[in-house]
């Protein structure tokens, strides 16, 4: 019997080599794509992050790779050095040569990939930059290439790259197959489509939905200056496994690092203007769970698939809709349940409004108070930090209260486990007394609490 991705016209080694990974139901985009980009087809895939969208172009166009013949045939473009390699990565899992494949990014020694490129890599990826660079040195030879993938092309819109990705298609021959991915599909990129592709199918997963189904999205208010303790203590409340904290500049990044190191919180940054070992090295321990918090910039996270990353924080403020969504996108992958929390100031509310609306989700206000997280105008209920850490796919990445009705369809086991109890306006209980739900002690706390000046409370909390 066929494998589901062997019914895509998928081949019988590759569909192995996927099992070999435990991935074996193709995804939406998978489905959709595969048969389409097999055909020869230019394809505009509208996809969120996290949805399996590489394999989607790369196990067909690993496929249709002539290994009779000695060029470089298929050309795949990303927004980022990280993505290229990523995607380099993930295409060395399945190709059956391992020099078959090589990353062209800038940052790295051009000599070296000028040397590798004479060694014919069936398969490029690269930032558009070094490529052209190497097209316009005739070491990167364009006449044998039969498809150009363009990664997140709305983010090379935005990076200003768009202008090289046009060069580099028109240095190619005229029937070569395009496929564009992106998680918005602007004006700017259906005319370069118009433009570029021969009568091209769409793909559209959920196009009313802008981000992933399994995320959960909350905000905090708090004077600027508080910023690094709420982050702290959202930090301590919600325990996530990993999260990367977004910043919209780098010239604090290297003091925030620092203070959240401080705070005992294992920390190392992430941004553009550092140098490429030094990023790897801080990918890498991130990956292996060293580090609980990255610092980064919209730039230096974009496109990062990161196994295990359950929540992502917005310190700063996304610049706008597609940058919240971009950020949003490094968790809650293939499914995965994930946490979406920005911290802003009082006047930047309507920036999250905004978001609210743009992306056609909730994102629900929460507060801090006497160490828990609640609902504005809530009874608060002291939620106790998770004492051991659950198996990933039984642990909710946020307080259960909050997870409305995919509540209802996580394990129960999983959810009472989570140790997380939080308030809901008495409303929505029926009117059932908040006070029903805490503890005899808690209950006794609060009442020697009532009157009592701030600090004398702040001293009888216990530390969050
Ligand atoms: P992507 O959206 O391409 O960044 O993929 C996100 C992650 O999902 C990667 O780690 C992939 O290896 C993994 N993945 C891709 N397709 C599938 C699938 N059909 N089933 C399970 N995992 C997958």
């Amino acid at each position: 019997m066929k494998s589901n991705f062997e019914a895509l016209g998928v081949s019988g080694a590759l569909a192995a080599k996927l099992a070999e990974h435990g991935i074996e139901e193709p995804s939406p985009v998978q489905q959709e794509a595969i048969p389409l980009v097999l055909e020869g087809r230019d394809v505009i895939a509208r996809s969120q992050t996290g949805t399996g969208k590489t394999l989607a172009y790369l196990l067909p166009i690993l496929q249709s790779i002539n290994p009779e013949l000695k060029a470089t045939q298929k050309l795949v473009l990303a927004p980022s050095q990280e993505l290229a390699m990523q995607i380099v990565r993930e295409a060395q899992r399945y190709m059956e040569d391992e020099v078959g494949v090589l990353g062209l990014i800038g940052g790295a020694a051009v000599k070296r990939q000028i040397e590798k490129l004479r060694e014919h890599p069936r398969l490029v990826v690269g930032t558009p930059g070094r490529v052209r660079e190497l097209i316009a040195l005739k070491k990167l030879k364009m006449h044998n290439i039969s498809t150009i993938v363009v990664d997140e092309v709305d983010q090379i819109f935005q990076l200003g790259d768009a202008g090289e990705v046009n060069r580099i298609i028109d240095s190619a021959m005229r029937d070569r197959q395009l496929v564009f991915l992106s998680a918005t599909i602007n004006g700017d990129i259906r005319a370069m489509a118009g433009r570029e592709m021969k009568n091209p199918a769409e793909v559209g997963i959920e196009p009313e939905r802008v981000t992933a189904a399994g995320l959960e999205h909350y905000y905090f208010v708090c004077e600027e200056r508080d910023k690094v303790d709420t982050l702290r203590r959202i930090v301590r409340q919600y325990n996530p496994r990993k999260a990367i904290v977004f910043v919209n500049v780098t010239d604090t990044i290297g003091e925030l690092e620092a203070k959240l190191n401080h705070l005992g919180l294992k920390t190392a940054a992430l941004y553009g203007d550092a140098d490429k070992v030094t990023r790897a090295t801080v990918l890498s321990q991130f990956r292996a769970d060293k580090l609980k918090l990255l610092v980064a910039t919209d730039v230096a996270a974009r496109g990062l698939d990161i196994e295990g990353l359950d929540m992502v924080i917005h310190f700063d403020p996304a610049t706008d809709s597609e940058h919240y969504i971009h950020r949003a996108g490094r968790t809650g992958r293939m499914g995965r349940q994930g946490t979406v929390i920005s911290i802003v100031t009082e006047r930047e509310r309507f920036i999250v409004r905004k978001f609210s609306r743009d992306i056609g989700e909730e994102i629900h206000e929460r507060i801090l108070r006497n160490g828990m997280v609640a609902e504005p105008g809530s009874a608060s209920v002291r939620r106790p930090a998770p004492a051991k850490r659950k198996p990933e796919a039984a642990r909710p990445a946020a307080p259960a209260a909050d997870k409305g009705m995919k509540e209802a369809s996580r394990p129960a086991a999983a959810a009472a486990d989570s140790g997380i109890k939080q308030a809901r306006p008495a409303a929505r209980k029926g009117g059932q007394a908040q006070n029903g739900t805490k503890s005899k002690s808690e209950r006794e706390r609060d009442r020697k609490n009532k009157g009592a000046p701030r600090w004398l409370k702040e001293k009888g909390r216990q530390p969050e």
